[in-house]
């Protein structure tokens, strides 16, 4: 079974270590994710791609519960859907991301997690679709 991206152009991903791929205004130095055209915070249009940290802090969490809305999203629906965690994750000096999150358990504010890449789907031909998520660094359990 091949592995294919959910996205072009999220994250890298031919490695063990995958990275965000996001963008960083040479004029201001604000880092974006995902990539934008033009900065958010000054009128600069020079956005050079910026790969985040691969490790933050959790800043908050909670379960989604039901299918996202589609489009975007295009996972599994109705009986197929499983609920996830999903969060957002402090890349300390960069941004905030919004991410899955590999477990609920033991999960506290401010630890220590790193982005991992997890099957997603798979797609109509046969493909295994892989996205990222973020996870405690060691365990949750083993991370105190
Ligand atoms: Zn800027």
């Amino acid at each position: 079974m091949a592995r294919v991206p959910v996205a072009e152009g999220v994250f890298t991903w031919s490695s063990d270590e995958p990275r965000l791929i996001g963008s960083r205004c040479t004029a201001c130095g604000i880092v974006t994710f995902p990539t934008q055209d033009s900065c958010p915070r000054c009128p600069s249009t020079e956005m050079a791609e910026h790969l985040l940290s691969r490790r933050g802090r959790l800043w908050a969490w909670t379960t989604q519960e039901f299918p996202p809305p589609s489009p975007p999203y295009a996972g599994p629906t109705g009986q197929a859907f499983v609920p996830y965690g999903v969060g957002y994750v402090d890349l300390a000096g960069e941004v905030r991301v919004e991410t899955r999150l590999t477990e609920m358990e033991g999960l506290r504010t401010g630890m220590e997690m790193e982005i991992v890449l997890v099957p997603f789907r798979t797609d109509d031909d046969g493909n295994q679709v892989v996205t990222f998520a973020f996870r405690p660094v060691g365990g949750a359990k083993s991370s105190a």
